[in-house]
């Protein structure tokens, strides 16, 4: 009767790392100084694809607005998407896979806009006391300085 013990005889030592020795410019798009932009617009089964390419170093992202696949025009900003954020809220579908779905992974930026004008509206209606309230909270968001078309990495 033979008994071994201990690991078996080939085991890897090691676990393989992604982008081990490739030095980082963290200065770049997706450095530590630049992150990426948040995937939104997507089911959250691509967001999990685009994530895992944002991982793995193998995520691409747009240089310029791509076309949309449905109202063609060069519409879509996010990489990895097929249709741009109009047409997808539209069908409510996911950007990517256009599959039919009720979650849609993160905030598009249109919903941001409209919340902006929204609190931009209550400030303006606001009796002037209120007003000095709201405007200093507006200042403490950084949030608030998204503009409108700005090309997302
Ligand atoms: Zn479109
Ligand atoms: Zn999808």
């Amino acid at each position: 009767m033979s008994s071994r013990r201990g690991p078996p005889k080939h085991q890897n030592s090691y676990a393989w790392k992604p982008n081990a020795g490739i030095k980082i410019n963290e200065t770049e798009v997706g450095g530590k100084f630049r992150p990426y932009s948040e995937i939104t617009g997507v089911c959250p089964r691509c967001k999990e694809q685009i994530d895992w390419k944002r991982r793995y170093g193998k995520y691409k992202p747009l240089k310029e607005p791509a076309k949309c696949q449905l109202c063609t025009k060069r519409n879509v900003r996010q990489a990895y998407h097929n249709l741009c954020s109009g047409c997808a809220k539209e069908q409510k579908v996911c950007a990517k896979c256009r599959c039919r779905v009720d979650q849609i992974v993160g905030r598009d930026s249109a919903d941001v806009e409209e919340e902006q004008k929204m609190l931009e509206e209550a400030i303006k209606n606001a009796r002037e006391r209120d007003r000095r309230t709201l405007l200093r909270a507006k200042r403490v968001t950084p949030s608030f300085q998204i503009s409108t078309g700005a090309m997302l990495v």
